[in-house]
């Protein structure tokens, strides 16, 4: 039957079953669309990786010979819409079959089930081949469990694809878990090799999204874009963490620097999220250079990439199917207050915060720690709607997807899903920050004076007012009993002190 196949931005797996079968009478259709460009406000750069991958992924199709369908976003035929192009095509075409890859998004997932309700044609629905769980494998592995904690998930698949497993079931090393071993400030003479970047010229994707009037935010140098974008770029990245990165990935995996951008992490997170990298070929390339007999990479280093992939991305994945819809309207602080201004500009004097977002606004990237202890633990701590919060991380990053955003986001950062990812919420005072970063030296605040006094670390007033405010959600939580226990003695006098001061900085973020 003459057939027409759907392929979405993030799903350009080139080693999917799909194109080792017979290719006649099939057509690949993908498309630039408003609908994708618009449902949030995006980073310049998150755009113009997503068009870029597409496009080379095109050609590769051409260049197979398959036949194939593209929209560029100024293309004639090109209605914007997802259904609407599809329904002209497949009537222009006398397409008999529809075909179409699991989208990872809720919001995708519905649009195309509804589509295809309305079909009078056959179709059928594929995975992906990308993820190493189906979407409910997560909901069936925690079925009857109170808490779904996260490192149980993860052993189980270390088990189940027997990554770095002893015997059947013994874990290499004898831990599973080497985070402790992860928590290193980095000094600033370690040296860290650059990241293997690029300089690629986009220039007429840019040009394409002026004329079109699409609204984006943030910084590109259109000459040096900087992304992978083909599955040889893609890795070429993955080889070079392996080469020269790995060894210290664990290391200094939560530090932070004002001369660093990306440290030791690997830049794979849009090749993956985009399906140009496998997440099991990523894991087997990290595990064979450990395996390696020239290298001395310890297995610390290795076990702390591996449980990002293999049981973090994983486990987001889902969470989320097993909670949406709803989950994108948790709000269990209930937290109303607007995001700040400067998250959009950088203009702040913290200087931690400066630094996050002008990575951000640079690169369409921070790190982990940046995305989870500056901008979303100040985001939390002003006790911000998380709905705001949301459309700021969904927006601003290159690997921004919402199976993956949301979970990390309203789920880890905001604590907006009463601790189902987290167990307890992810905030702290000026002195993490000043632990596992040198942001503190240049900043206009002092991390040092505790009391809320004007030159002050805002976090240090920040964070004792959020945990008197929101006290009772954290009553029963063992592992804030520390915390609210200093809290409890801390009387009243400072405690009011703070809260006037946190109340300050919250109404007045220009200020700061
Ligand atoms: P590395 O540090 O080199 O880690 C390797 C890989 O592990 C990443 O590429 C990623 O695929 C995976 N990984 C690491 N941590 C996580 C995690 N918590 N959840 C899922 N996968 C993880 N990641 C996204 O891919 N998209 C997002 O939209 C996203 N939003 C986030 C929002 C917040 C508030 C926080 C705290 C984290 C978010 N993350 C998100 C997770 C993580 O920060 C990024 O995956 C990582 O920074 C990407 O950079 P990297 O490839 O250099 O990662
Ligand atoms: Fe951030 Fe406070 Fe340190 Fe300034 S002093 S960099 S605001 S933590």
């Amino acid at each position: 039957a003459k057939t027409l196949r759907l392929i979405l931005g993030d799903q350009l797996n080139h080693k999917h079953s799909w194109f080792n079968g017979d290719q006649d009478h099939i057509t690949y259709h993908m498309a630039e669309m408003r609908q994708e460009t618009d449902y949030v406000k995006h980073h310049i750069q998150k755009v113009v990786a997503f068009f870029s991958a597409m496009r080379s992924f095109n050609e590769w199709m051409n260049d197979r010979g398959f036949n194939t369908v593209y929209y560029e976003l100024d293309h004639k035929d090109n209605s914007q819409d997802l259904v609407k192009n599809l329904k002209k095509l497949i009537k222009d075409q006398d397409i008999e079959k529809f075909e179409y890859l699991a989208p990872d998004e809720w919001r995708l997932d519905q649009q195309l089930r509804d589509f295809c309700k309305s079909l009078d044609i056959e179709w059928e629905g594929f995975d992906t081949e990308h993820f190493l769980t189906k979407r409910k494998d997560v909901e069936t592995f925690f079925e009857g469990k109170k808490r779904l904690t996260m490192e149980y998930f993860y052993r189980d698949m270390r088990k189940k694809y027997d990554i770095m497993i002893e015997g059947d079931k013994e874990p290499e090393g004898g831990k599973w878990n080497y985070d402790q071993s992860n928590r290193k400030k980095w000094d600033g003479d370690t040296e860290i090799p650059h990241e293997r970047g690029f300089r690629k010229d986009v220039a007429g994707i840019v040009k394409l999204l002026e004329k079109e009037g699409v609204k984006t935010f943030g910084r590109i140098d259109e000459t040096n874009f900087n992304w992978p974008t083909t599955r040889q770029d893609a890795l070429d990245v993955l080889n070079y963490f392996c080469e020269h990165l790995l060894v210290r990935f664990g290391d200094f995996q939560d530090a932070m620097h004002t001369d660093q951008e990306y440290l030791y992490h690997s830049r794979l997170s849009f090749a993956m999220n985009s399906k140009l990298l496998s997440p099991l070929e990523v894991i087997e390339a990290a595990v064979s250079r450990f395996r390696e007999s020239d290298t001395d990479i310890h297995i610390s280093q290795v076990e702390g990439f591996v449980r990002q992939i293999l049981g973090w991305r994983e486990f987001m994945r889902g969470i989320y199917w097993k909670e949406m819809p709803d989950y994108q309207t948790l709000n269990k602080l209930e937290n109303k207050n607007p995001l700040p201004d400067f998250y959009w500009t950088g203009e702040t004097k913290m200087n931690c915060l400066s630094n996050a977002i002008n990575n951000s606004l640079d690169n369409a990237y921070a790190h982990h720690i940046q995305r989870l202890m500056i901008t979303g633990n100040y985001a939390l701590l002003t006790m911000t709607d998380p709905s705001y919060v949301d459309e700021w991380y969904l927006g601003i990053y290159i690997d921004a997807i919402e199976w993956v955003e949301i979970t990390n986001t309203r789920g880890m950062s905001q604590w907006a899903d009463g601790g189902l990812v987290a167990t307890k919420p992810y905030v702290s005072s000026g002195s993490y920050i000043n632990k596992m970063s040198n942001y503190c030296k240049g900043c206009a605040y002092k991390v040092s004076k505790k009391k809320a006094e004007d030159d002050a670390c805002p976090f240090n007033s920040l964070y004792w007012n959020f945990l008197e405010e929101k006290k009772e959600h954290f009553a029963n939580n063992q592992r804030m009993n520390m915390m609210m226990s200093l809290l409890k003695k801390m009387g009243d006098d400072t405690i009011k002190a703070h809260q006037e001061r946190a109340q300050d900085v919250i109404e007045n973020p220009s200020k700061y």
